[in-house]
């Protein structure tokens, strides 16, 4: 398993020189290095025996179906775009790795037949809509996303035409109805699984998530002349409003709560402040949790409001559920973590992925690996060989486990 593990990452390094910029990785939505990509993944599934296809949204496809299996299919798969100066490892380790499970898979001579999938965007980058690709996977891309344009004017109808396919064929990319469950294997992208000095775990859920902006309006005056009795300070409202909005998370077991922008006016040094804007971002995994966190930190910030006279307003809320992983597939998993000797263990995701959309559409779950430092999204981002090869010996176990339940 330690050559499929150094093969794994090494396929992440290369594939992280075919970038946008020459410095960094950056590899957004059906950008010349897509096709790069896509050439050098489809000779990997031809050289595996696999059927190949690029689907109208620009996932690539291949399909292995040994002697014998029968048409119900497992779809293993992650994403192959990045942010921009990304690390090497963010999706496509995911990708990688599948085609060592595929393999796995024919060494074994198993009875299953397997689709993966390279989604062309997870990360919404080029056009601020996430999950194109799995969207149109799992049949709920909506034609209205076609419109879209990029920072250049080029709509995602155009792209998909200059990239070589027919935006028409769209909803032929959604799964067929034979597809069994979706697996997603995926660095962690945080520090859980480094603290609990574990390789691996089954994810059991996505945390839902709530995102609220908040206006404290109070009154700007001068900070010599306005004695602190008579003030009504915006800003000073907002960061005790911030503090308690730490204590209630802190204080709540798997809650996330952050303010992470605050904008001031009039934003100068001997003003007391007038306005403060502050956005709010709660996560949990249970919704009924984060819905009663989101009404005692709207109500704290109501009754610090009145008691400072300042008057509070709300505004852009957006919700997401929480998206449960397959029970049944992340038990499977699970039992291939125990059945390899390793800690058996499950965790939140505390990220989206495309796991939370393909479960929509078809069982889902997914394989955590351990990320070094917690670090995702930057240069640093690494994974460990050990934690690599751990995956593939759990990888090797749920294919038994798999094709067992299929045939
Ligand atoms: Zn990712």
């Amino acid at each position: 398993m330690r050559d499929r593990a150094l093969r794994a990452i090494a396929e992440c390094k290369l594939i992280a020189t075919m970038s946008e910029e020459p410095d960094r990785i950056t590899r957004r939505f059906l950008t010349q290095p897509m096709h790069d990509v896509h050439a050098h993944l489809r000779a990997r599934m031809v050289s595996l025996g696999m059927t190949v296809r690029i689907d109208a949204v620009g996932n690539l496809r291949g399909v292995w179906r040994p002697a014998g299996a029968g048409a119900k299919r497992l779809i293993l798969g992650s994403h192959i775009d990045t942010v921009p100066g990304a690390g090497a490892f963010d999706g496509v380790l995911g990708v990688t790795l599948a085609l060592e499970w595929v393999e796995l898979a024919q060494q074994l001579e198993l009875p299953i037949t397997l689709e993966l999938i390279a989604f062309s965007d997870e990360e919404g980058v080029r056009y601020g809509v996430p999950f194109l690709g799995s969207r149109a996977v799992a049949g709920c891309f909506d034609p209205a996303l076609l419109a879209m344009t990029d920072s250049e004017g080029m709509t995602v109808e155009a792209a998909i035409r200059a990239f070589g396919l027919d935006p028409a064929l769209i909803g032929e990319a959604a799964l067929d109805a034979d597809a069994i469950g979706f697996v997603e294997i995926h660095i962690e992208q945080g520090p859980v699984l480094e603290a609990g000095s574990c390789s691996v775990a089954a994810v059991s859920a996505i945390v839902g998530q709530t995102r609220i902006n908040l206006v404290f309006s109070g009154h700007a005056n001068h900070a010599g002349t306005t004695p602190m009795r008579l003030r009504h300070d915006a800003l000073a409202a907002a960061a005790e409003w911030i503090a308690a909005v730490e204590a209630l998370a802190q204080g709540t077991e798997g809650l996330v709560a952050t303010v992470g922008k605050i904008s001031v006016e009039p934003n100068v040094g001997n003003v007391v402040p007038g306005v403060a804007r502050v956005s709010l971002e709660v996560r949990h995994a249970d919704d009924s949790t984060r819905n009663t966190a989101v009404s005692e930190l709207l109500a704290k910030a109501a009754s610090i409001a009145k008691r400072r006279a300042i008057t509070l307003e709300r505004n852009g809320q957006l919700e997401h559920p929480a998206v449960p992983m397959d029970k049944r597939l992340t038990a499977c998993l699970a039992d291939a973590i125990e059945a390899t000797g390793l800690p058996m263990k499950t965790m939140i995701s505390g990220a989206g992925h495309d796991a939370m959309v393909m479960a929509a559409r078809t069982p889902a779950a997914m394989l955590f690996l351990r990320s070094p430092g917690g670090i995702s999204h930057h240069a640093a981002e690494s994974v460990l060989e050990e934690d690599v090869e751990a995956s593939l010996r759990v990888g090797r176990e749920f294919l038994v486990r798999s094709a067992k339940e299929i045939g």
